[in-house]
This record gives C-alpha cells, structure tokens and sequence, in this order.
C-alpha cells in the first residue's frame, strides 16, 4: 500500500533521506522502514505508511489514559495504529507497537469520520494512544484539526521522544498530554528502550512552560530497574525544578510482558512509597495505578487536606470542588481543566467501529 507524504525529513549527501521526526534519525536507502516500521522511503521521499489506519476504536474514561485533572468523569474515544519509536522491553502494549503486520489495522478511518464518531457519542476528547502518536503525526494531527472544529478536544498518550521542530507543531494540535517518563537514568533509557533520557525531559519542560496543554506524568515502576527511593526521589526533585509541584504525577504497577516475563509485578508497597517520596518532595498531586487503593487515587487539596475528587478505579466516588475548580472547604485552587460538575461515564469501556463515511 501506497504511503502517505510525510513531513521531517533532508536528504543526505550519501543518497539516503534521514528521516527528523524523533532522535533516533533513521537514515534510509530507498525502500527501507526507519525503526518505528511504520515511516518509510519510498523513491525519493518519506511517507507514513499507516495513515486513516487504526488498530480499533474504544470508549474509554479519561482516567484510563491516565488524565486526572482534565476533565474528570468524561468518555474518551480512544485509538492508535502500529509501531513504535522505543524498542521498551517490558512493553505493555507489544501486540500493537510491535505490529508488523499492517494487514491487523482493519479500521479505515478518514480524521472526520473520527471526530464525528466522537462528537456522535458524546466523547469530550480523542485519545491519541496505545501505540505513540508522534510517529503518525501527520495523521493525528488531521484528526486533531477534525476533532476541534466539532469542540472535541484531543489528548496525547506518548513517551515524548520526538525532536524539537516536530515537537512544536504536534503540541499545537493537543489540548492534554500525559507523557511516559519511563524511568530516571539514561542508562534505563539505554538499556531497556533503546532511547534516551534528555529528549523526553525536553518534552517534559517545552509542553509545560511553552504550551496551554494540559500535562500529567506516568513512571511505570519496574522492579529492580527504576524503583528505588534514591531513582524516585531525583524524579521527583526534577519534577518539582522544572516543572513545578501542580503537574500530576502517576506511578503505576508493571505486570510481566514482552521481553521482561522474569521480572515480578510490581508490590503495591512500592507504588505507595513512590507516592510518599514524591510528596515529600513537593509535588501535591501524586497518583498509583494498576493496583486497587482508593486512597492513593483521591486527589486532596493541597492546602487543607480535604478529599476533593474520589476515585474508585475510574469511578467517580466524591466531588468537592467549587464550579471554578477551588477546594470548596478553604477556596484553594486545584490544578487542572475543570467543568462545573464531572462526567459520569464511570469505568465503562465500550469498542466502536469507525467506518470511513461515518
Ligand atoms: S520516527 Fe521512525 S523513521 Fe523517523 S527517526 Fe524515529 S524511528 Fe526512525
């Protein structure tokens, strides 16, 4: 099948085309695929092979994504495509970012038929997620312009490994991003995704300090890789520097997958004392995920303590915030995009099918 033209990429003086779009800078005779699989040479030029392709449609919560300030209680249409720029061993979403396969992205979908679909079931956003967004920009984007000029609003679910100028452009297109910092050292970086650190940190300051987007955190703890208090304390400490105590952190369970079959799930007790490091490190909204543990899924008033949103799983158990999002105990203000009420979609999951014309 035919790609699409693709954006970021310069000819060599060698011959091949190097493609610009994430640090990795691919390097690529005609015909061959960068590393993500799904960005090709084809003659002259790079195109996404996997553009209008999805690997299905589902109704999800926001907080599956995870997004716990961002409109809370609400449905969002969830879908991504194939491959991906990380090689992460203990990846939980291998059948997808692993595709090989593009025969197994069944739904044809235009970026209208998408937004419509949405706007359709009420959905306040589309996810961007599954597999990482940034390699098919081109697509997400045209979703994303969809998507806004129906008042749907568009989330990001990415490992934020993409360079500068991409960077700028994809951002724009997004209204909430939670990004992966997957692990503190770039030697976690190295060995277990191929990446590296330093590119996703830039990603990390440019979406809060350059941009409106909405920004949350996930660290999928690993056990023996990135979980120790010394690791969690110097992520957090970065956190608090750069990025300020109000960006919401999720540290979440590892279940064995992929390439890491021999490392054990993660304990509960080690994602609640993550959360206790964070917090003494300054950071007001720390979360755990994966694991069943109301208490450390509520989000509190920073100032007085008071349990503002509840949350059991994705369910919406209490509501004490103020129409203009304020602690309605003391009046302080709780970070994040806030409606009067929350939604009540609750932790439903509900499989669409997009269909082209839709
Ligand atoms: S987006 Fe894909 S083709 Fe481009 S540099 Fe990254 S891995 Fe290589």
């Amino acid at each position: 099948m035919e790609g699409v033209p693709a954006r970021y990429w310069h000819r060599l003086d060698d011959g091949r085309i190097q493609c610009d779009l994430c640090p990795r800078a691919c390097r690529l005779h005609d015909g061959q695929r960068g590393l993500c699989f799904v960005r090709a040479r084809e003659a002259d030029r790079m195109v996404l092979t996997t553009y209008g392709r999805s690997s299905g449609f589902c109704v999800d919560p926001i907080e599956k994504k995870p997004l716990n300030h961002f409109l809370p209680g609400t449905p969002v249409l969830s879908f991504g495509t194939a491959g991906c720029n990380l090689t992460c061993k203990f990846c939980q979403n291998w059948d997808i970012s692993k595709a090989r396969e593009l025969d197994r992205l069944q739904d044809l979908a235009s970026p209208e038929a998408i937004a419509k679909a949405a706007h359709r079931r009420g959905c306040r956003a589309v996810a961007y997620t599954y597999n990482d967004p940034v390699i098919f920009l081109e697509y997400a984007i045209d979703v994303a312009q969809a998507c806004r000029a129906l008042g749907v609003r568009n989330v990001a679910v990415s490992a934020g490994y993409i360079c500068d100028e991409p960077r700028i452009e994809f951002f724009r297109h997004m209204d909430a991003a939670n990004i992966d910092l997957k692990g503190f050292t770039e030697g976690f970086y190295k060995k277990l995704c191929t990446g590296s650190l330093q590119p996703v940190l830039d990603t990390l300051v440019y979406i809060r300090h350059h941009t409106d987007v909405w920004l949350e955190i996930t660290t999928l703890l690993i056990p023996g890789h990135n979980d120790s208090p010394r690791e969690i304390e110097q992520l957090s400490a970065w956190i608090m520097q750069h990025l300020g105590a109000d960006v919401p952190l999720h540290f979440s369970a590892f279940h064995p997958d992929w390439k890491m079959m021999e490392t054990p799930r993660t304990p509960a007790r080690t994602l609640i004392e993550a959360r206790s490091i964070a917090m003494a490190a300054g950071l007001r909204y720390v979360y755990t995920g994966n694991i069943s543990d109301e208490a450390s899924q509520t989000t509190y008033c920073h100032a007085c303590g008071t349990a503002l949103i509840g949350r059991d799983w994705y369910d919406i158990t209490a509501w004490r915030l103020t129409g203009e999002g304020r602690c309605a105990a003391c009046d302080a203000p709780c970070a994040g995009v806030f409606e009067v009420r929350p939604g009540a979609w609750g932790r439903r999951r509900e499989p669409v099918l997009v269909s082209v014309g839709a």
